[in-house]
């Protein structure tokens, strides 16, 4: 595949961007969260910031309790209207803000779910509500988050008992695709995953996970379960071709060949993994396990999917100290960068095409002075999202 066509008018085409892994009511954080919470005085009296992932979740937490069904939409379309501007069509939803502030569930069972569902669809976009199962609030270290009784359910029958229904509300609009969400191995017991791995199958659905983000969860998962994370999904049966691993980024390298031989996916969100410093996925190790590799921009920190697809490469740079990382068996590394941040999203979200294309005017002023066989290169590598023109 070429990913770029020069059109007789002047214009590019692209394959439409996809974001396999988006929050959508995080969009409501933009701006937060970015001034130190806690503070250590240094020898040289400086005070330090002592900020750390679980300090930014606490900030988070406080938005989930605080939204409403109108909040909640408000934030959704916020969301989705920057994604569709800056050229995505297909946004995969990892959607765990299920019931009301005490736990109890909302009459209509999936009504946050169609909220975030129906303001995707009015901005345009293709989405994939992938429901989230969540059980256990927090680990035996520590007490659960007022929030947390939002997500959780008691049972993996009330799970899919939603998950039923949201395919019946929706399987007239091919725009719309559901799927499974086990949260991570820290809030989903590994007898929950049989069961919904069992169900993701039978309907060929999207089957997707939070896999070790953070170090702490792996060490978690190797307290409890004895198993590191993809060791125990492994043992579970869960990994296929429908199985996408968010964030990918504690592995050891036996860990990325279990996905590979499954030919799992790996989404990786770098704009928000560098936000909340989370360390560095090694991905030549997943791309030479033959993972295949898709981009979300999950916290909305940033939202310019160009520069997610980028640092998929950019990072694993800085990383090892080198330059251009890998060669494709087909095409040029920014040919495959852009597939993985169009293509690979939209297969991570159950759609077998991106639905659509980016358009870009070859006479923008990023694209001065770039030779015509260097332009897909110029624009994965040296433009913004602002680069798109519109989506067709
Ligand atoms: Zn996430």
């Amino acid at each position: 595949m070429r990913p770029l066509e020069r059109l007789p008018d002047g214009t590019l085409r692209l394959p439409a961007l996809s974001t396999a892994h988006s929050h959508a009511f995080q969009r409501a954080m933009r701006g937060r969260a970015q001034r130190p919470s806690r503070l250590t005085p240094t020898a040289a009296g400086m005070a330090a910031g002592d900020d750390d992932f679980w300090s930014w979740r606490d900030h988070m937490y406080a938005l989930a309790a605080s939204l409403t069904p109108e909040s909640l939409h408000a934030a959704s379309a916020a969301a989705f209207r920057e994604l569709a501007k800056a050229g995505v069509r297909t946004v995969g939803e990892f959607h765990y803000l299920h019931h009301q502030l005490d736990g109890t569930p909302y009459e209509e069972r999936t009504l946050l779910a169609n909220v975030v569902i129906h303001a995707a669809r009015r901005e345009g976009l293709r989405i994939a509500l992938l429901r989230v199962a969540y059980h256990d609030a927090g680990g035996a270290e520590q007490p659960a988050h007022p929030a947390q009784r939002r997500f959780a359910d008691r049972q993996v029958d009330d799970v899919l008992r939603d998950v039923d229904a949201l395919r019946a509300q929706w399987q007239s609009d091919p725009q719309v695709v559901i799927g499974v969400a086990p949260h991570s191995v820290r809030a989903v017991p590994p007898e929950w995953l049989t069961p919904l791995c069992d169900y993701a199958s039978r309907g060929a659905m999207p089957f997707h996970m939070h896999v070790a983000e953070q170090q702490r969860e792996v060490d978690q998962c190797v307290a409890q379960w004895g198993r590191r994370p993809v060791e125990l999904l492994a043992d579970q049966g869960v990994l296929s071709d429908r199985f996408v691993a968010v964030h990918a980024t504690h592995l050891l390298p036996h860990e990325a060949r279990l996905l590979g031989e499954a030919r799992a996916l790996a989404c990786i969100c770098p704009t928000t993994e560098r936000d909340l410093g989370d360390g560095l996925p090694e991905l030549g190790a997943l791309r030479a396990a033959g993972v295949r590799l898709c981009t979300g921009v999950d916290s909305y920190v940033v939202v310019d999917p160009i520069e997610d697809l980028r640092a998929l490469e950019t990072h694993e740079r800085l990383r090892t100290q080198t330059r251009v990382t890998f060669q494709p068996s087909d095409g040029t590394p920014a040919e495959q960068l852009w597939r993985e941040g169009s293509l690979e999203g939209a297969r991570a979200c159950g759609f077998v095409d991106t639905g659509g294309s980016v358009v870009v005017r070859r006479d923008h002023p990023v694209l001065a002075l770039v030779d015509d066989e260097y332009l897909l290169d110029a624009i994965v590598f040296g433009a913004g999202c602002s680069v798109v023109d519109r989506v067709e």
